[in-house]
C-alpha cells in the first residue's frame, strides 16, 4: 500500500503534486482556497433533512429512507465513508424492508461539498447496488463535479490525516 492510501489508482503525477503540496505545508490553505464553504450539519436530525431534500430533488421515486446517522470511525481507511443498508426484516409476518444511510461522522467537519459528495454517492446506490457506468451517469447527474469532489475529497482525507498528528483530540 502506498503511503498515501486515500489516492490509490490516481495518476501518479496528480498524486505527486499533492506530495509536493503537502511537504511545503501548502495543502492546507489550498483546500480551504478551494472550498471555503463550511455547513452546519451536526446532528442526525439535521443530516437526514439534508439528505431527504435531495433525494426529492433527484430521486423522488426511490423507496422511503428509514434511517440517516452519522456514525464514529476512527480510521476510515479500514472501514468506510459511507454506508446504505436495505435491510428487510420480518414483521408480523411479512417481510419489512428499509433504506438505511450512514456518514461517517467526520464529515461533520468537512467542506460542504465532501458531505454532498458522499450523501450523493449513497443516495446512488438507492438505484445502482455496483459502481458501474450508470451508478457513476446518475452521481454526476447529481453533482457535475462529483469526481473533482472524489478526488479532493480524498485530498482532503490525507491532509487531515496527517495534519491530526500534531492535534490532541484524544483518540
Ligand atoms: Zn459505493
Amino acid at each position: 500500500m502506498s503511503d498515501l492510501p486515500y489516492l490509490n489508482g490516481y495518476p501518479v503525477d496528480l498524486v505527486e503534486r499533492v506530495r509536493h503540496l503537502m511537504t511545503q505545508g501548502r495543502l492546507g490553505p489550498w483546500l480551504q482556497r478551494r472550498y471555503p464553504d463550511r455547513h452546519t450539519i451536526q446532528t442526525d436530525k439535521e443530516l437526514y433533512q439534508y439528505v431527504k431534500e435531495l433525494k426529492q430533488r433527484y430521486l423522488k421515486n426511490t423507496a422511503a429512507l428509514a434511517k440517516v446517522y452519522f456514525y464514529n470511525r476512527q480510521n476510515p481507511i479500514k472501514g468506510t465513508l459511507g454506508t446504505n443498508t436495505f435491510v428487510s426484516r420480518p414483521r408480523g409476518g411479512k417481510l419489512k424492508s428499509k433504506n438505511e444511510i450512514r456518514i461517517a461522522a467526520l464529515f461533520r467537519d468537512a467542506p460542504e461539498a465532501f458531505l454532498r459528495m458522499i450523501v450523493i454517492h449513497e443516495l446512488a446506490h438507492l438505484k445502482e447496488k455496483e459502481h458501474n457506468k450508470s451508478f457513476y451517469q446518475l452521481c454526476c447527474h447529481m453533482a457535475p463535479h462529483y469526481h473533482q469532489w472524489e478526488f479532493d475529497m480524498r485530498v482532503w482525507l490525507t491532509w487531515r490525516e496527517r495534519s491530526s498528528i500534531h492535534h490532541t483530540d484524544g483518540q
